[in-house]
């Protein structure tokens, strides 16, 4: 499924294209086409899933189909309402984002912060306001919002919203918009309360629900970097010498690989040992010994050798082969964090990987951060390096054998 595929006009699809994003998430699969028909959605998925762009495109979608009809002066057609000042931001820079090649206008509004420099904006008219509840009812009291073209209203992790105790300004706001709107209930969970507060102001809405089939805990943060194949070692050279704090585990998916690995870095005067499938069980306990008491500080690993070691205050796992199998992920990376220690995993991804990691976060639910920021970045483009098996003489799906051509994917 592409974004085209789920009906985006083209400077949406331009605006995700520059932002690097291949396909829609699962709850950007789910939600946009339900939005663009116009229905009430309650969608359970947490920050990480790729929630902000399922609204965010949508709604600036039918905004923009709908502008060139009224020639009216900017009215606020769209209305997000978000518990905390840096989500109301975030979302913001979202639409911007996604809004850049539209000529539709976004504003944020929230509390603990100067109010008139947000009364300037909102005089000067905007189509979508995202804002926080208390400064969004304060600055209506004072007629600087009106919200009586209101098409479409977000309620963003709305069980955030009920926990702070927002549950009456909430409604406050629902009550000062039209009753003919289309409204989204986004929430991480839906408990009781959540549920209550959807039925009473959506109307026969749509659900979705994108609960993870695994979880990473809070106390590790992951990186992704693409990068091309023959870059990998230099790139985590680079790594270890500039980004990676305290010790390291490494892990390969080959003994081959993780014995390359081990004397590059050995070349390169890093204390470092390894463990893998080769190696007598003295032999991998000997490396491990030597890595948890700190004689080295690099261990290279394969799964399986790895597998049930247990090691107090690791600090950073290094996916330099990604895993083929999701779970195989959360395992190695569950590995850092432990103890209330916070842990960083680190995962290079070539262009043949591109597969590993979409289900890697399908399976996780959440979208890794991109850092792309780094010596060796992955041209898009480039295409992954293809092995041709040996005495393969039939193809499948030849001209005139009427199977169905298949779309040729470059990952
Ligand atoms: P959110 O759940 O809205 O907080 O989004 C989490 C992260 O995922 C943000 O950094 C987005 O830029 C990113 N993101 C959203 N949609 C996609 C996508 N289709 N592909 C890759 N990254 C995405």
């Amino acid at each position: 499924m592409s974004f085209k595929d789920l009906g985006l006009i083209k400077p949406l699809l331009k605006a995700i294209d520059a932002q690097g994003y291949d396909e829609p998430t699962f709850v950007q699969e789910k939600t946009i086409p339900l939005v663009l028909e116009k229905k009430d959605v309650v969608a359970s998925a947490q920050t990480g899933t790729g929630k902000t762009a399922a609204f965010a495109l949508p709604i600036l979608q039918l905004l923009f189909d709908k502008q060139d009809a009224s020639k009216r002066q900017k009215k606020i057609r769209a209305l997000v309402v978000s518990p905390t000042r840096e989500l109301a931001s975030q979302i913001n820079e979202n639409f911007k984002n996604y809004g850049q090649f539209t000529n539709l206008r976004s504003a944020v509004i929230f509390g603990g912060t100067s109010i008139e420099p947000q009364i300037d904006i909102l005089k000067k008219g905007v189509d979508i306001l995202v804002a926080t509840p208390g400064r969004l009812l304060d600055l209506h009291k004072q007629d600087y919002i009106n919200l009586d073209y209101i098409d479409i209203l977000v309620l963003d992790e709305a069980d955030l919203m009920l926990d702070m105790g927002f549950i009456d300004d909430v409604k406050k706001i629902e009550r000062l918009c039209p009753d003919e709107k289309q409204t989204l209930l986004f929430s991480a969970t839906i408990p009781y309360k959540v549920e209550q507060l959807a039925n009473t102001i959506l109307k026969d809405p749509e659900r979705i629900d994108v609960t993870p089939k695994a979880s990473i805990a809070n106390d590790i943060s992951q990186v992704l970097y693409y990068v091309p194949k023959r870059n990998k070692i230099q790139l985590c050279l680079h790594l270890l010498r500039n980004t990676v704090k305290g010790n390291v585990l490494i892990f390969r998916r080959t003994k081959f690989g993780v014995t390359k690995l081990e004397n590059r870095l050995l070349e390169n005067g890093y204390k470092v040992d390894s463990i893998h499938g080769d190696k007598t069980q003295s032999d991998r306990q000997t490396a491990l010994n030597k890595f948890k008491n700190g004689y080295v500080n690099i261990l290279v690993a394969t799964d399986v050798a790895a597998r049930g070691i247990d090691i107090d205050e690791l600090d950073t796992v290094m996916n330099f082969d990604l895993p083929n199998v999701p779970e195989t992920y959360v395992h190695r990376i569950g590995r850092t964090g432990r103890a209330g220690n916070i842990g960083i995993a680190y995962s290079l991804c070539s262009a043949d990987e591109k597969n590993y990691i979409k289900s890697i976060q399908e399976f996780i639910g959440v979208q890794i951060p991109v850092e792309a920021e780094h010596p060796f970045p992955l041209d898009p483009k480039a295409k992954p390096t293809v092995h041709k098996k040996k005495g393969s003489k039939h193809k499948k799906g030849r001209k005139g054998s009427g199977s169905k051509k298949k779309k040729k994917r470059w990952y």
